[in-house]
């Protein structure tokens, strides 16, 4: 009679201590877990950039090794833009800035050189690559063609991998495949404006930032609101612009979410064309990746005017 009921016994003290152990072990594991995020939280580099677009990018090529912050927020002009002291702090804890320079973030210029440690690289997205010029300005909107796009991403690659070197094959890893899906996305840009009839291929926008887009893709810029963000236009600017609207045939013309666009709403009521949406630098809820401004942008501009 004893015997079944040590064994029963000797059976629950080893499933007991199966249970102990089963516990010890998730314990321990769980402390692991816990240790590596701690570790992997100080470790990540702390990048400070001017457009959501590029931080964007950043995510892209950084994944969970990198923080970023924007300096520049959502509806926000950058060509005018002037930080308050709590987004300043951004750039002293930076240990890398990313801008896109050729005077696109004019007024933020001189707060990033007194800002930024003199140990942490700024790094100029648009530098080296092929800029137009327009009223004796280089155009900074070089990212709306995507091989442009591209080539930032590769600069940001770049960057995180001098400043990081142990997480370099994390970087080239990220960078590969999303630089893989910046080539199709390329594509299906081409292929969306290409299905517009040649003459109805017209820009007009709110400012002078789509040249590069045009360019890649075969549009024609025929006429701006503004020939530089921050300045209004005369009465003559705008009788000038529905004139164009008129003898171009323009089908539509386009204005930007983070600018006003009572000026390219009247112009098009006077010309008797819609007004769509293209967008810029910006980014919102809807359009939240540099991937879906590509698309938004292609989808709209045939949606208007083919
Ligand atoms: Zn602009």
């Amino acid at each position: 009679m004893m015997k079944p009921s040590i064994r029963n016994q000797a059976l629950r003290l080893f499933a007991l201590s199966l249970a102990a152990i089963a516990l010890l072990a998730s314990i321990l594991l769980a402390a692991c877990q816990e240790e590596e995020v701690k570790v992997g939280e100080t470790a990540r580099v702390k990048v400070a950039v001017s457009l959501a677009i590029f931080a964007d990018f950043v995510r892209e090529v950084g994944g969970d090794r990198v923080d970023v912050s924007t300096l520049i927020p959502a509806g926000a002009d950058p060509h005018t833009y002037d930080p308050p002291p709590s987004r300043v702090a951004r750039l002293t804890e930076a240990d890398l800035v990313i801008v896109n320079g050729l005077g696109l973030e004019a007024a933020l210029q001189d707060v990033i050189e007194e800002n930024t440690p003199s140990s942490t690289p700024i790094i100029e997205l648009s530098r080296g690559l092929s800029a137009t010029n327009d009223q004796q300005s280089a155009n900074p909107h070089l990212w709306l063609d995507v091989q442009n796009a591209i080539a930032y991403v590769e600069r940001i690659r770049d960057a995180l991998v001098e400043i990081d070197p142990p997480s370099a094959e994390s970087y080239r890893a990220n960078a590969d495949s999303y630089l893989a899906e910046l080539r199709t996305l390329d594509q299906e840009v081409a292929t969306a404006i290409d299905s517009i009839p040649a003459d109805r291929r017209k820009l007009v926008t709110f400012h002078d930032a789509f040249s590069y887009l045009a360019q890649r893709y075969g549009l024609q810029v025929v006429g701006v609101v503004v020939a530089s963000p921050g300045k209004e236009p005369s009465a003559k600017d705008v009788a000038d612009l529905v004139e164009a609207i008129a003898a171009e045939g323009v089908p539509a013309v386009f204005k930007e979410p983070e600018y006003n666009s009572r000026i390219l709403e009247l112009a098009a009521d006077d010309a008797g064309v819609e007004v769509c949406t293209l967008y810029s630098h910006a980014l919102d809820k809807k359009v939240d990746t540099y991937v879906k401004l590509m698309r938004f942008n292609a989808k709209e501009l045939v949606r208007c005017l083919a």
